[in-house]
């Protein structure tokens, strides 16, 4: 069988703590079935890039990490990936910032990760690489002369093509895709952006999976993400997930509990969030002291200017909305800037009788999954969710929504807590059946059978199309 390399930004060692995201959990089974590699950061800095590889095994899983000098990680990392990619691939051309050195950052990390994980790579491998952070790795482990089959998956949307010429170098950045021979999206919708851009700013050509531009020739296809169904089951029956649930109830004293759980990050349109509670709070004075909204949102990326504005401005609007409806005995939004282990967020979500997941854009969205896979069968909770996540693609029972529009929200709220039961019950057991069906299992399985379907080349220059604007 085929070895499987998996390259991320970061990689997550697994270790005997079991504090793995359900992502890792995924990848390092895919790894111990092929007896893999996982490449990538280790998330600590050097004070020169030395490319010393720190190998470590546990339970099956090799991991590889490089450190990064201090430089790499505000360009590459901070810069180009979080302040430029981040936020034009969720649409918010707003926040996005052009600074060349971001840009020669990430191309020059990518360059490092290229030399440094080439010599791991044997023949017959297939090689996997994760997200936005290393677009161009394919190409730089061609110019090493790397021929093996490689594939990419896009964990973010994939933004219009209007908005993505607004990136400078753009092409260049696209161009650069075309060295891996699969490229995965997360819905049919961000595969379409992709397929609009290479037909109108490259004269490509679409068949099937296929997209030809020049004479390369690759596969791209949607392939949305799921939970580790199982896993989080077991989480969810666990003996800390029921401790959280009975003390959320004792905390609530009877009171209908609305719950959102995001990393505080623009996209996930938490501002957006509170406006719409107060609206329903505005419509809904007879449920004033009977609705509580609890909002767990850990802080990210503190060093990036526009995630210290979002948390002061969040901070700003609880505060506000807090003061203006709250009594002594009542606060309507209890706003906690932490993170929860996944067994307690299974109790967490269990105690709301609504999930309220209304990202303004977002890749999936696996808080969606999890609140609907959390619930009790017997008696479970409404999805609220956005239009605008991956996720609504596929959770079409959940109550749709406009994030932006505080009026649709406030509605939302009225009708899931006013929801019969039979109603729920339907609604759930459609959504649960289609988690379960393309849970995480199904989709690496998925996205490793079509990368392992692909060949291998004769040259490695053959998979090359060559980037306009070279520095
Ligand atoms: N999460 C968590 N603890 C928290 C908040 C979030 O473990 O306090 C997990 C959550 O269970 C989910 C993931 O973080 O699995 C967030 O994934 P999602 O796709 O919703 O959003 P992302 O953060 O990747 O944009």
């Amino acid at each position: 069988m085929s070895r499987l390399i998996i390259v991320s930004n970061r990689v997550q060692k697994p270790g005997p703590d079991g504090a793995q995201g359900g992502l890792a959990v995924a990848l390092s089974a895919a790894l111990r079935e092929h007896k893999g590699i996982w490449f990538g950061w280790s998330g600590e800095t050097a004070s020169k890039f030395t490319g010393h590889i720190g190998l470590d095994e546990y339970d099956g899983v090799r991991t590889a990490t490089v450190d990064l000098e201090e430089q790499d990680v505000d360009e590459y990392y901070n810069g180009y990936a979080n302040r430029t990619l981040w936020p034009l691939f969720h649409y918010r051309m707003d926040l996005a910032e052009y600074v060349r050195s971001f840009g020669s950052g990430y191309e020059r990390v990518n360059k490092r990760f290229a030399e440094t994980l080439q010599p791991l790579i044997e023949s017959d491998d297939a090689v996997w690489v994760h997200d936005y952070h290393l677009i161009p790795l394919a190409w730089d482990l061609r110019r090493q002369g790397v021929k093996n089959r490689m594939g990419f998956f896009l964990h973010t949307p994939w933004p219009p093509t209007r908005l993505l010429v607004a990136l400078p170098h753009h092409q260049r950045l696209v161009q650069s895709l075309f060295a891996y021979d699969v490229l995965g999206f997360q819905t049919e919708e961000w595969l379409e952006s992709f397929r609009h851009y290479c037909e109108k700013e490259m004269g490509g050509t679409i068949d099937g999976d296929d997209i030809t531009v020049g004479s390369r020739t690759i596969k791209a296809f949607a392939c949305p993400i799921g939970i580790d169904y199982d896993e989080f089951l077991d989480a969810v029956n666990s003996e800390n997930a029921k401790a959280a649930l009975t003390k959320m109830r004792a905390s609530l004293q009877d009171r209908a509990m609305i719950v959102g759980v995001d990393r505080l990050d623009y996209s996930k349109g938490l501002e957006e969030r509170f406006q719409g509670f107060e609206k329903y709070l505005t419509d809904h004075p007879e449920m004033h002291t009977h609705v509580v909204l609890v909002q767990v949102a850990p802080p990210s990326r503190g060093e990036v200017k526009s995630y210290q504005e979002i948390r002061a401005s969040l901070e700003a609007e609880s505060g506000r909305i807090n003061g203006r409806f709250a009594h002594v005995d009542w606060t309507p939004i209890r706003y906690v800037n932490k993170g929860y282990p996944r067994d307690q967020l299974g109790g967490i979500y269990r105690a709301a009788k609504v999930g309220l997941v209304t990202p303004l854009r977002d890749g999936m969205n696996l808080v969606a999954k999890e609140y609907v896979a959390a619930q009790d069968p017997q008696d479970p909770g409404v999805l609220i969710l956005s239009r605008f996540a991956g996720a609504a693609q596929q959770l079409t029972e959940a109550l749709l929504i406009n994030p932006y529009s505080d009026e649709e929200m406030a509605d939302a709220i009225h009708q899931a807590l006013t929801m019969p039961l039979d109603e729920r019950k339907r609604r759930w057991k459609i959504m649960m059946d289609e988690i379960g069906e393309t849970d995480v299992v199904w989709w690496r399985e998925t996205y490793v059978n079509k990368l392992m379907q692909a060949q291998d080349v004769e040259s490695a220059e053959d998979k090359l199309l060559e980037l306009s604007d070279e520095e």
